[in-house]
């Protein structure tokens, strides 16, 4: 059993420590909280250990009643491995500045650039090449939402080259201080960063991409254009999405034409936060015409990366050599369909 802990419990820390906490092979030995807020209250109602990253707050935590269990370097102490699901940048600066000098082994995620982390993860991209390693990059929701089926479209028809244009949710759920609310606004930057991050994972197929930011916080879209190498058929490519571990094809004609109702979906299934963790693909966008494979797919930012952070946390401690095994290993603990 290894010791895992969380540093940051926000959005993504605490569905990743609750993911953790559903295997067999891990567990979570306490998460870090910078401010006694409803999720440090939450962590330690869930039965999580709670260290401080500020420890100058100590008293702060006092008054507002929330047990403390000690600072964040004395969790690192414990730990085999710590997640760290910090803000973008912060991540990176911890690397250098703790997890190196103490030598512990750490994840990091997209908000980390793959040159300051050195190696990227998708589970079912490249897991075996991540083995045994002690810095790792688990990859954006987007990046991690295009890997899903590029990879399979990838093994079962060669890529000559991928275009995609990424609607991006403006911001999270929770979030009551981003924008827009009535706009939508491009990013200029042409391509954008998404395509060369895919590159992280998957070398040697090129992905332009173009994205723009609509006022809505429920899930990211990806219309996704893809010349192939060899001829396939529609239902070849169908196929291969239905048998790829994390992608969900689903039909706008059982009333899931949209993000709200994916979410509701998600919601039906009984999933903790209404996570997405699967990328879902609308079977009746998928289509290949003349060479090319359109096709669209959701993205439930805040979910689909949770599962390949407990993947990576395998193969950096070396708990299964086989990716397929701890992808069927992780899927089955968290109800992934
Ligand atoms: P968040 O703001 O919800 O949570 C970050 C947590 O880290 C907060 O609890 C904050 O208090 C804490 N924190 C801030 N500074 C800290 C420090 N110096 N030491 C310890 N803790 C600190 O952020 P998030 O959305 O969970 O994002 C975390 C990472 O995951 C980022 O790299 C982000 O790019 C990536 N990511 C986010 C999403 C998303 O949609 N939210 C999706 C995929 C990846």
């Amino acid at each position: 059993m290894k010791n895992i802990g969380i540093n940051g419990y926000g959005t993504i820390g605490k569905r990743v420590a609750d993911a953790v906490s559903a295997q067999d092979d891990m567990k979570i030995v306490g998460v870090t909280k910078r401010s006694p807020d409803f999720e440090a209250q939450m962590a330690v109602k869930k039965g999580y250990d709670l260290y401080l990253s500020a420890p100058e707050k100590e008293s702060q935590f006092e008054e507002a009643g929330i047990e403390v269990s000690g600072t964040a370097d004395e969790l690192f102490e414990k730990l085999d491995l710590v997640v760290d699901c910090t803000p973008g940048g912060i991540g990176s600066q911890n690397k250098t500045d703790i997890y190196e000098k103490i030598g512990l082994k750490a994840i990091f995620e997209g908000g980390e650039d793959h040159d300051a982390i050195g190696s990227s993860f998708n589970a079912e991209a490249n897991y075996e090449s991540n083995i045994g390693k002690d810095y790792v990059r688990v990859v954006s929701c987007n990046t991690t939402g295009l890997c899903r089926t590029l990879k399979p479209v990838y093994d079962l028809a060669g890529i000559k080259k991928v275009r995609a244009v990424m609607v991006r949710r403006a911001a999270d759920p929770n979030d009551a201080k981003k924008g827009p609310i009535n706009a939508i606004v491009p990013t200029t930057e042409v391509p954008s960063h998404h395509g060369p991050d895919v590159q992280t994972i998957i070398p040697d197929v090129t992905v332009i991409t173009m994205a723009l930011m609509v006022p809505t916080t429920l899930m990211h879209t990806h219309n996704i254009m893809v010349e192939l190498e060899n001829n396939v058929t529609t239902d070849d490519v169908l196929d291969a999405f239905k048998e790829a571990y994390r992608v969900l094809p689903i039909q706008k004609s059982l009333k899931l034409g949209s993000t709200a109702e994916i979410m509701e979906y998600a919601k039906d299934l009984g999933r903790s936060r209404g996570n997405m963790y699967e990328i879902p693909v609308w079977e009746e966008s998928v289509n290949v015409e003349d060479g090319e494979l359109f096709y669209m797919q959701a993205v439930h930012q805040e979910s689909d990366v949770v599962p390949e952070n407990v993947d990576a946390i395998r193969a950096m401690l070396e708990l299964e050599d086989d990716g397929e095994k701890s992808i069927i290993k992780t899927n089955k603990a968290m109800g992934i369909l």
